[in-house]
């Protein structure tokens, strides 16, 4: 026997066991690979000495080079554009200072297509011919500058894919019909089903909430596949989500995110749900939408936690960035600020330390290899205590840096949903050892990833 089938000694490989909630079963993971198993309980002392260490060995350099492209080798793909600092809501937890939404910045139309044009260099010079990089429009609110966002589209539809991520309340039946005509990716924002809480958070300047507006919106969307709704999960909506999965299934949306509150700004640090609750909630919530598929054949996917579940799956098979160590911030993506600056990402916008330059000023390619961009780059579980020791730390990246760097003045801390992420994955296990994965993740996952191994 090969000295290295032995586990957890000597040069072995670091095999760690984790509880799922299966009363039979448990998953073997090793950390550094993003490698598993679901084992027999029964049969774990064989599994640890026998064929799953070797297969492991034999495949070990395959992982680790899969999961060191995923972490390391991406291009830029994608750029958040903020087309103004501008917004005409004042949510309790926005990333984004209160003054700058109120009092900032917007671009002309003009700006917003030479800002696309110095992009659309900048892509051509990293990315492969025949890839289209994306751009979403983002907040503060790009529809207080639908003219210059949608003469953007119009011009340079051919050149990449766009996105517009809004609180809704300003879509008119024409901007939907172009958003429509145009195959452009939609994301709405709403807390809640009911009223009085999804108005709480979400409101504008004079204290008038858009629930009923953006549900109105969401109906009017019954016949376009390409828009989800983005929830943020805060201490005033945790209690609520199960009856919000209803709420969504009813109107038949086919993709929402039950996003956490970000602890980058003071409100957003108010308003975190405890982590055992939320946990708790959102299990309650997921377990909900399986029903639902179950009697109805229809899927609601709750893509934040099917970006967990296709990560564990095969770890590019994620389509999110945020749940992967050092996140996709200055890495797969940037953000654009109204003024031309960059930063890493759009969470960052409100801190000015991390403005890394300024399109207009400097080349993209200078900008992007700045210290500001690097210090996020660089922040790495390895670097961070418990996720360097922990099993689940390629599924769980330790998100977010902006909010880690704004709560402790460090980049390299433990994440603030650390309990919530921990027990979310060892949910996600349990749905992959009862069988039910296809359940939660959007259809032909499986052909976006490649499967390098099946231990049966
Ligand atoms: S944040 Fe928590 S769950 Fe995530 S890698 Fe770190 S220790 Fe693990
Ligand atoms: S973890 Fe934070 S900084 Fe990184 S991509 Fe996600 S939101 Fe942006």
């Amino acid at each position: 026997m090969n000295k290295r089938t032995y586990v957890n000694t000597g040069f072995g490989p670091r095999f760690s066991v984790l509880e799922i909630g299966v009363d039979d079963k448990v998953a073997v993971v090793e950390g550094d690979s993003g490698f598993w198993a679901i084992v027999d309980a029964s049969e774990l002392p064989s599994a640890l000495s026998g064929k799953l260490t070797e297969d492991f060995l034999k495949k070990e350099k395959e992982f680790k080079e899969e999961m060191e492209l995923l972490r390391f080798k991406l291009p830029p793909s994608a750029v958040y554009f903020n087309p103004t600092d501008r917004c005409n809501f004042d949510c309790t937890y926005c990333y984004l200072p209160r003054e700058r939404r109120k009092n900032g910045i917007s671009m002309s139309p003009e700006e917003v297509c030479a800002s696309l044009e110095k992009l659309l260099i900048f892509f051509k010079e990293v990315l492969e011919d025949d890839a289209k990089p994306q751009v979403i429009f983002h907040g503060a609110e790009p529809m207080m500058v639908k003219d210059a966002v949608f003469e953007g589209i119009s011009r340079y539809k051919d050149d990449f894919l766009f996105g517009i991520q809004t609180n809704g309340t300003l879509l008119t039946d024409e901007d939907l019909e172009f958003i429509k005509k145009n195959q452009v990716g939609l994301g709405i924002s709403l807390d809640a089903p009911v009223e009085e809480i999804a108005n709480a958070t979400r409101k504008s300047w004079t204290g008038k909430g858009g629930f009923k507006k953006v549900v109105e919106v969401i109906k009017k969307l019954s016949d376009y596949p390409a828009y989800n709704v983005i929830t943020t999960v805060t201490k005033h909506n945790v209690s609520v989500l199960k009856d919000l999965v209803r709420f969504y299934y009813d109107l038949e949306v086919p993709v929402i995110m039950l996003n956490p509150v970000r602890c980058t700004q003071e409100g957003g640090r108010l308003s975190k749900p405890d982590d055992m609750v939320f946990l708790k909630e959102i299990i309650e919530a997921l377990d909900l939408t399986y029903e639902l598929y179950e009697s109805n054949g229809r899927k609601l996917v709750v893509a934040n936690f099917a970006n967990i579940m296709a990560g564990i799956l095969g770890p590019t098979g994620r389509r999110l960035m945020c749940d992967i160590s050092p996140c996709g911030g200055g890495r797969c993506f940037f953000a654009l600020a109204a003024n031309g600056d960059i930063f890493p990402c759009s969470e960052f916008i409100g801190i000015p330390e991390f403005r890394a330059g300024n399109i207009n000023e400097e080349p993209l390619s200078d900008i992007l290899k700045k210290e500001q961009i690097k210090m996020v780059t660089s922040r790495m579980v390895e670097k961070i205590e418990p996720c360097k020791s922990c099993a689940v730390r390629h599924f769980c990246g330790a998100p977010c840096p902006a909010e880690v760097y704004m709560l402790n003045g460090d980049l390299n801390t433990v994440a603030p949903f650390c309990n919530f992420y921990e027990g979310l994955i060892r949910y996600a296990f349990k749905i992959i050892a009862m069988g039910r994965e296809n359940a939660y993740i959007w259809d032909g996952w499986e052909e976006e990833t490649e499967c390098t191994y099946n231990f049966a």
